[in-house]
């Protein structure tokens, strides 16, 4: 192998020739160049909603490539753009109607972030440049994405170049914030943004941003009932405006489309990204208001944001296709109806464990917190790599599942995420869980539980 490529595999965590080659994917399952085959029960990081190789997509990709790859956005508006505009603003509802397409997540909350900055600048609020976020958070590795993420060991390397901002308490019901019952979580995380704007000054804070239901940071933790509203209150009274990051959780992933639906609530700004075109192609999207859009354009003809390739035209026709079979095949009703059996069978198989401590998440995005100690929640040591070692066995199974887990913003934990393909079949489904057990199992027997 050359110097070059050696580079190019170090750029994982894994160290060279730990992972295998992908070589192809049909259905739920990947392939790797010596046969192997691996299902996929976690969408690589929430992202395969329908699965790999499916034709449906790929034709209409390759169609759009055969006509034009992408239309510049000073020149060219196309159907596929504008198709997948009305189908977001259709599936966000209410007045999220206006949307920036990017390639990405970490793009898509940039654009969030900038688009609330630029609504506070058109209003002459120039003070408002503040963001507040919350612990355990991951919002994405662009330098003001990062800003704002609640990983501290993600954050370290970059400290002095990243804009200052707040961090509240995560919001985790299974582990609350020291003192606080779990019953007081939404009160009390509320009552701390309300503090911190205060302390803050509102007319200093342009927005909150938070993840409906945490990924990465936290392995699938949704916020106890009634918080999204109280902190839209919030929000509402002091003129700071919502963001909420659904770029792991929305589009469907939690049963809902947007993931804040199952809260009743409308935020002003909204991440989209991973299900959108479900890795077809890169894809991700900043949904915001009409009431955000107006004094935008008013002031400024346009949102300032955007990149070479926004509104991709290939893109946006993946996007299309997978946005038609979600719609076509009723996935967000299946994504809820079969993620709260699979949830239920979960929690009846490895609930009884006393190394698990918490089964939690909506949808097909389901959380599964490891402990060494039930009673008192104490998570195993770090240097056990648990999490690490679950992706192991698994993967050497045939399981692809999501390990979340280390050192995030001082609090040690081992999660395992899974979040299969909107359209995996019953029996897949059991197979994951088969899959997961008999993994779960092997790293514990030799951990001695
Ligand atoms: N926000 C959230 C909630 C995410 O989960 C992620 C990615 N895990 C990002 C933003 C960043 O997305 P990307 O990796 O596509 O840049």
């Amino acid at each position: 192998m050359s110097k070059l490529a050696k580079t190019a595999s170090a750029a994982t965590h894994f160290g060279e020739g730990a992972l295998p080659k992908i070589a192809y994917g049909k259905g739920s399952y990947l392939y790797d160049t010596t046969g192997k085959r691996y299902l996929d029960g976690s969408g690589g990081p929430a992202v395969f909603c329908l699965g790999h190789g499916n034709e449906e997509v790929n034709d209409a990709i390759k169609a759009q490539l055969d006509r034009v790859a992408h239309g510049y956005r000073y020149a060219f508006t196309s159907d596929p753009l504008e198709e997948l505009s009305e189908i977001v603003a259709w599936r966000c509802g209410g007045g999220l109607t206006r949307m920036v397409f990017v390639s990405g997540g970490s793009e898509a909350v940039e654009s969030c972030l900038k688009l609330a900055l630029q609504y506070h600048s058109a209003k002459g609020e120039m003070t408002r440049r503040r963001f507040i976020s919350r612990q355990r958070s991951w919002h994405g590795n662009t330098l003001g994405a990062l800003a704002i993420s609640g990983f501290r060991d993600r954050r370290l390397p970059f400290e002095g170049a990243l804009t200052e901002a707040s961090f509240l308490s995560a919001v985790n019901e299974y582990r609350p914030p020291k003192g606080v019952k779990p019953e007081d979580v939404a009160s009390f995380c509320a009552d701390e943004l309300e503090r911190e704007i205060l302390r803050l000054g509102p007319d200093r804070v342009a927005a909150f941003i938070f993840e409906p239901v945490v990924g990465a940071a936290g392995g699938a933790i949704p916020a106890p009932a009634g918080y999204a509203k109280k902190i839209r209150a919030i929000c509402d009274r002091y003129g700071v405006l919502m963001i909420a990051d659904e770029v792991m959780c929305g589009a469907a992933r939690c049963g809902t489309w947007r993931a804040l639906e199952h809260d009743g609530v409308e935020p002003d700004i909204m991440s989209v990204a991973k299900g959108l075109a479900g890795g077809y192609m890169p894809l991700g999207a900043a949904v915001y208001h009409e009431r955000i859009a107006g004094p935008i354009i008013e002031r400024y003809g346009a949102p300032l944001t955007g990149h070479t390739f926004t509104g991709h035209t290939a893109s946006c026709a993946a996007g299309v296709a997978v946005q038609k079979i979600v719609t076509r095949d009723r996935l967000v009703e299946r994504v809820a109806s079969e993620g709260a059996k699979l949830k239920r069978r979960l929690e009846e198989l490895l609930g009884p464990r006393n190394y698990v401590g918490n089964i939690r998440g909506r949808g097909f995005f389901l959380g599964i917190e490891l402990v060494a100690d039930k009673e008192t929640k104490e998570p195993f040591d770090p240097a056990l790599q648990v999490s690490n070692k679950i992706r192991e066995r698994s993967f050497a199974n045939g399981l692809i599942c999501y390990p979340t887990g280390g050192n995030v913003d001082g609090i040690r934990g081992d999660q395992i995420i899974l979040a299969p393909p909107y359209n995996a079949s019953a029996a897949e489904l059991d197979e994951i869980v088969t899959l997961l057990d008999r993994s779960l199992t092997e790293v514990m027997e030799k951990l001695g539980r």
